[in-house]
């Protein structure tokens, strides 16, 4: 059913007031606020818990503190500041963001949603939340929390991800967000889902929007928002290089730099090999759970010259000195726990 004016000016006034009385203030993103930094913050924030981004972002800041000082690192000190977060395609694609104001927009965000979309690695949920925390303009933003949020408010049913629904969200967002006040209706909107509006048990005794709430009121919080269509991921094999060379000083590890798009795309990373190899022993395996399918990979030891001819992307790094190399978690779980294998080995 439509929301009427008053229907929407109510709620519009409940979340606004309940985010400046109880809503998150404190966030680093919220402290000096920059396009620049609001817009690092929400590209982490994708997928992404804000305990775990706090200490990426502030390490990003100290880094990269302006868009000029992102634009001009390389990938791999970029990529290496990502390690961890994973969905590495953010990573490349803020520096591209970077490079992109620098050249298009001299260095400056624009502040209408269609330019802002046009930045790289920028979606309709980024411009949103650009225009909105950084420039206090309309910007009307959907994401997990507010989906959950707006489902059960407004009676949503559907497949979460499916257009339908979407279209509903969106549709839902962009009439009840404000021109004035965009800033606090959106954060208040993020904070509800996130602190009261839970998956389960949420907290609707201390929610502001109880008396209009479709769920609350019918009680259906369980059955709302409905439930994701559950599929079986695929199980993908992969097989790799273990190529270790025992200098005088180092004990080193040949490592490649993964192409650029792809799957860990500008990391580095133990070399892929096309396929089994027929005679090399197993050194080890481990499994990653990645959003589309499960890879299970095998790790063959390899010796030097039979990876000789190394490609200009391969290089041989101490293994003591992989800290500060931006390599995926799953390959880096994988180093420390053959390091911690030898050190056993040899006590
Ligand atoms: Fe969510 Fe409960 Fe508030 Fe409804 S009343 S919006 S279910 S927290």
């Amino acid at each position: 059913m439509p929301l009427t004016p008053f229907q929407v000016h109510h709620i519009r006034q409940q979340v606004i007031n309940w985010q400046a009385e109880h809503g998150r203030h404190d966030l680093p993103w919220q402290q000096d606020v920059t396009p620049y930094r609001v817009h690092v913050s929400e590209i982490m924030l994708q997928q992404t818990q804000v305990t775990t981004v706090i200490p990426y972002f502030q390490r990003w800041m100290a880094d990269f503190p302006t868009l000029s000082a992102l634009a001009n690192a390389s990938e791999d000190e970029v990529m290496a500041h990502w390690q961890g977060l994973g969905y590495y395609s953010r990573a490349r694609n803020l520096r591209k963001a970077a490079q992109h104001l620098i050249e298009q927009h001299a260095g400056h965000y624009p502040d209408d949603l269609k330019s802002l979309n046009d930045i790289p690695g920028v979606g309709r949920y980024t411009a949103g939340a650009i225009r909105s925390f950084a420039f206090s303009n309309y910007g009307p933003i959907v994401d997990g929390n507010v989906k959950r949020l707006y489902a059960r408010l407004f009676a949503i049913y559907g497949e979460p991800n499916s257009s339908a629904v979407n279209k509903t969200m969106w549709q839902h967002a962009e009439l009840l967000t404000p021109e004035n006040q965009s800033e606090r209706y959106s954060q208040g909107v993020l904070d509800l889902g996130a602190t009261l509006c839970k998956k389960s048990n949420p907290e609707c005794q201390r929610c502001p929007l109880q008396e209009t709430c479709f769920a609350f009121q019918q009680n259906k919080i369980g059955e709302l928002p409905s439930a994701k269509k559950r599929k079986t991921k695929p199980v993908k094999d992969a097989h790799f290089a273990w190529l270790i060379n025992d200098t005088v000083s180092a004990t080193e590890l040949m490592l490649e730099k993964r192409q650029s798009p792809g799957i860990w795309g500008g990391l580095w990373c133990i070399p892929q090999l096309p396929e089994q190899p027929c005679t090399a022993r197993l050194v080890g395996e481990f499994t990653h759970e990645f959003s589309h399918y499960r890879l299970q990979a095998k790790v063959w030891a390899h010796q030097l010259n039979s990876v000789a001819e190394a490609a200009n992307a391969q290089r041989l790094y101490p293994l003591d000195q992989l800290d500060s190399v931006g390599l995926p978690t799953p390959i880096r779980n994988f180093i420390n726990d053959m390091k911690a294998l030898n050190k056993d080995d040899t006590n």
